[in-house]
């Protein structure tokens, strides 16, 4: 078979090692010739923040942090950094705290380094998102990828079961939706792959052990991949459901894309044989016996139903605030911005029935 394709990989520079952060960190800080370093760290996260940072030359802590960026935060936050004349930006924390980093990159031009402390993946693409108004804008710019991450397992152990779970299955999102999106190549594809393995073989052993260190790592390093695919393949049409949803429904982000998922895949698995087998391999690792799916079930949705059981996973949206009476808005507002790239055609009745399902918490079905 011959292969013809283009593909990018953002350039950033990862360090990972369990208890290792302060050390990287201060290297990082050394490359960087940083002298006025600002850290943003929600006030939740300042103890990990603090744990971390002692040694560096720390000219302003922010604690600050809101979900969705919104837009008199990022403004507060900006005139703080050049009032200080930082020159780097370091972040500790999970999708938000990142973004508060990157909204000040954006128009500042300082450099991150970011210290991801959830899976949620921020830290390896160079997407904003801001809120004013409600309304929620994205955008694209190289100024906001971080110039190194810093991963650490160590502070990820007193992730909540709950969230771990969430972020975890938000991760794996990007790993599935990175099969068919946009720009999905064989690159990122493999990434993508090798992310499934190691999240599917690692959250099962932290959701019964929170502090096996090499569950957590794993999962670290599966989100780590899970997020490079995504940065490279785009977005997929669950990443545009879900989107839509957090944004106009203000459902949480995590739980929002660990219910969306296996519908999606649902949907989409009979048009990508392929990709689905080979999914379906990557989550096979984490059960016992090797084998995914429940008997006579053969499919990827049935191994990722099985590891969603096994883990305990929200199954409703409506357990998240969305109300059947939405659901004909939320198809209105996710139609038109459905990927081209998707492999099942998205009418309304099936993109209806896709939502209704993930509302109620019904068992995924594809309609082939
Ligand atoms: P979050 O950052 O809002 O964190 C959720 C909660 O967990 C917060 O209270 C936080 O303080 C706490 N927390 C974080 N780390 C912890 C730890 N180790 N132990 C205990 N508590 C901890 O949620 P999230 O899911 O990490 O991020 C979601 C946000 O990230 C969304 O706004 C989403 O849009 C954004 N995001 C952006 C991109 C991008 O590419 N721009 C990618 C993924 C997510």
């Amino acid at each position: 078979m011959s292969l013809s394709f283009e593909h990018v990989t953002l350039g950033q520079r990862v360090l990972f090692g369990h208890g290792q952060a302060g050390e990287h960190l201060a290297e990082e800080m050394a490359r960087l010739a940083a002298g006025r370093v600002m850290v943003v760290a929600a006030e939740s996260e300042t103890e990990l923040a603090d744990r971390i940072t002692s040694g560096l030359p720390v000219a302003l802590r922010w604690r600050e942090v809101r979900q969705h960026v919104p837009v008199d935060l990022v403004e507060r936050a900006r005139a703080a950094a050049t009032s200080h004349s930082v020159d780097a930006l370091v972040s500790v924390g999970g999708g938000s705290t990142t973004g508060l980093a990157k909204a000040i990159a954006l128009t500042t031009g300082l450099p991150i380094v970011a210290v991801p402390t959830t899976y949620a993946g921020s830290e390896a693409t160079n997407v904003w998102g801001m809120t004013e108004g409600g309304v929620k804008t994205t955008g694209v710019d190289d100024n906001v990828l971080p110039a190194s991450v810093v991963y650490d397992s160590a502070l990820t152990m007193s992730l909540p079961a709950g969230l771990t779970v969430a972020s975890g299955l938000n991760a794996l999102a990007h790993c599935v939706d990175s099969l068919w999106a946009p720009r999905a190549d064989p690159i990122n594809r493999a990434i993508a792959l090798e992310g499934a393995r190691a999240l599917a073989h690692g959250l099962p052993r932290v959701v019964v052990d929170a502090g096996d260190v090499q569950g957590r790592d794993e999962c670290l390093y599966g989100a780590y991949l899970a997020a490079a695919a995504f940065a490279s393949a785009g977005s997929g049409l669950h990443h545009k459901i879900c989107h839509v949803l957090g944004g106009a429904f203000d459902l949480p982000h995590a739980e929002t894309h660990a219910v969306v998922l296996p519908h999606v895949l649902a949907l989409n698995e009979p048009a990508v044989p392929e990709a689905a087998r080979n999914l379906r391999a990557a989550l096979g690792a984490g059960t016992p016996d090797g084998a995914a799916g429940s008997p006579g079930d053969g499919s990827a949705t049935a191994s990722l139903e099985r590891l969603r059981s096994s883990l305990g996973a929200p199954t409703a949206l409506r357990d998240f605030g969305l109300q059947e009476q939405d659901l004909p808005d939320a198809v209105e507002r996710v139609l038109p911005v459905v990927p081209e790239s998707n492999p099942v055609r998205v009418t309304p009745e099936r993109l209806h029935r896709l939502l209704r399902a993930a509302w109620a918490g019904e068992t995924p079905r594809s309609e082939s």
